[in-house]
């Protein structure tokens, strides 16, 4: 397979641009150094990863440039409107399907500089952040007050909060504290002409379409988000792990839907199957496990346990303890193993699409096995977070020593996307679309769907200049 089918090589930008954009941002926040280059020319689409193990890089920008405010963006996209130049906006770098990779040798801009904690309003729950803040240090600034955002993804040391705006980010403790779309109240965003947007901080309104939502999941493509205001809870006093151990995964499925069907909602929900089971627990074995952590007042944990305990045991299920769920505590963060995989020629990767539950255990089942027939698979396991009363979301993860990497890379997203498709799933849950999925855009949207992105994308962005090649 040729790498350059894909994507485009190094390129240039008039010096006249840069001249001007120095002058907005201050010399010292563009750069074209190499290693920059080199530095902001990957996120962790794995495919560029492999590339760059094997000498070579998806693509290269043409330069870096690091604003330290809303009003230098403004003036660094008006420039690039006037020279149509192409710009890709950067965040952690932590996406995982090459929405921030720089195509067509754009310039990144790196939002990494605007960094602040703002303000905490603790009579209406509420906090204001800029966007470029990693999400660590965003936590450790509510932390610090009693509050938490609870918004956790794994990626939480390396990830910002205008990433996870951008892919409509979902955090491990979600079932509680429900995803990114669910936590921003309002936002600033710079539009791709170099306009701004400031969109207000209620808990809902009934003013017509959402605007936020445009951007919730825009990829970059629609605008830069500059500063977000966003729901916090106070810290838990009270938290409880539970686990159980049952002889299915359609069988865990049912527990964890009539759980939820009532009122309980633990934070944590995570449905391990056989292998992945046998992977994190030794002393489990090939079973299936689920892992509950409820957190809040402690009467209403200790309401949820046991609302959990006898919906679980009523079901086929037998209790495990805590340490199934400090086991996984300890381990959230990591990934080693992959890592070390990947250095020794290994292919490894995961993938994330969601259900409802009248289709979720024959999703699982197609989709390990289409993994599984690609050439090359050595390992192909799954579980599921993110769970609402009417379905969930499946992670699976897939290793191959495969003859030829990126074909084998290549025909395992295939077949694991065309299994979802057909279980009607779609075809992302939390990690978005960036390059690498785009080409499943139709089907997941349908012909007139897709007509309207385009439609919206080309009204707000008529030169094409924010984060082309992405999502729409
Ligand atoms: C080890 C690992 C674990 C992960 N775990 C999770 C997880 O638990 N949950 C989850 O949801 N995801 C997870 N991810 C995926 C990734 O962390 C998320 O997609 C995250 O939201 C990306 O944030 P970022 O700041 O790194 O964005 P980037 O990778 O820099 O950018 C992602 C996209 O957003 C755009 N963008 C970035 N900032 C802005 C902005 N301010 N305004 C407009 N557009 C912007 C970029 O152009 C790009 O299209 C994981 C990734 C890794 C590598």
């Amino acid at each position: 397979m040729n790498i350059s089918t894909y994507l485009s090589q190094k390129g240039t930008v008039s010096p006249e641009f840069v001249e001007k954009v120095k002058r907005i941002v201050g010399e010292d926040n563009v750069s074209d150094r190499e290693s920059d280059l080199i530095a902001y020319s990957l996120d962790y689409w794995l495919y560029g990863v492999f590339l760059s193990q094997y000498g070579s890089l998806p693509s290269l920008p043409s330069l870096v440039v690091s604003p330290a405010n809303r009003e230098e963006i403004q003036g660094v996209l008006s420039c690039a409107n006037e020279y149509k130049v192409q710009i890709t906006p950067f965040g952690g770098g932590s996406g995982v399907h090459g929405g921030a990779v720089p195509l067509d040798a754009s310039v990144v801009l790196n939002l990494q500089r605007m960094n602040g904690f703002l303000h905490l309003e603790e009579t209406s729950l509420v906090a204001e952040f800029e966007s470029g803040i990693i999400g660590a240090n965003l936590e450790r600034e509510l932390n610090y007050r009693g509050y938490s955002l609870g918004n956790i993804p794994q990626s939480l040391f390396c990830s910002t909060l205008g990433g996870w705006i951008a892919t409509r980010a979902a955090g491990q403790f979600s079932t509680k504290y429900g995803k990114i779309e669910d936590m921003v109240l309002g936002m600033e965003v710079v539009l791709p002409d170099g306009s701004f947007l400031d969109i207000k901080p209620e808990p809902r309104r009934s003013t017509g379409p959402s605007l936020k939502d445009l951007f919730i999941g825009g990829e970059g493509t629609l605008g830069i988000v500059t500063r977000a205001t966003v729901a916090v809870h106070p810290l838990p006093e009270a938290t409880l792990k539970q686990s159980f151990i049952f002889d299915s995964v359609g069988r865990a499925l049912d527990v964890v839907r009539l759980i939820l069907r009532g009122d309980a909602r633990p934070a944590v929900v995570r449905i391990f199957d056989e292998a992945e089971s046998e992977r994190y627990f030794e002393d489990i074995g090939r079973k299936v496990t689920i892992i509950f952590i409820s957190e809040g007042d402690s009467d209403f944990v200790g309401l949820n346990g046991s609302v959990i305990e006898r919906i679980s045991k009523g079901n086929g299920g037998y209790s495990h303890g805590e340490n199934p769920a400090d086991i996984w505590l300890k381990k959230r963060f990591d990934i080693g193993l992959g890592c070390v995989l990947m250095q020794l020629g290994g292919v490894v990767d995961t993938i994330e699409v969601v259900s409802l539950f009248t289709d979720a255990a024959r999703l699982y089942g197609d989709m390990i096995a289409s993994m599984y027939a690609v050439e090359g698979a050595i390992m192909v396991s799954g579980h599921f977070s993110h769970f609402y009363p009417e379905g969930a979301c499946l992670y699976i993860t897939f290793v191959g020593f495969p003859k030829d990497p990126f074909r084998y890379y290549h025909d395992t997203w295939t077949a694991a996307t065309e299994a979802a498709l057909k279980n009607n799933a779609s075809i992302s849950h939390h990690h978005g679309i960036g390059f690498w999925r785009r080409p499943f855009m139709e089907q997941e949207h349908g012909v007139s769907g897709m007509e309207l992105l385009r439609r919206i994308k080309s009204a707000l962005d008529p030169n094409g200049i924010l984060n082309r090649g992405k999502l729409v």
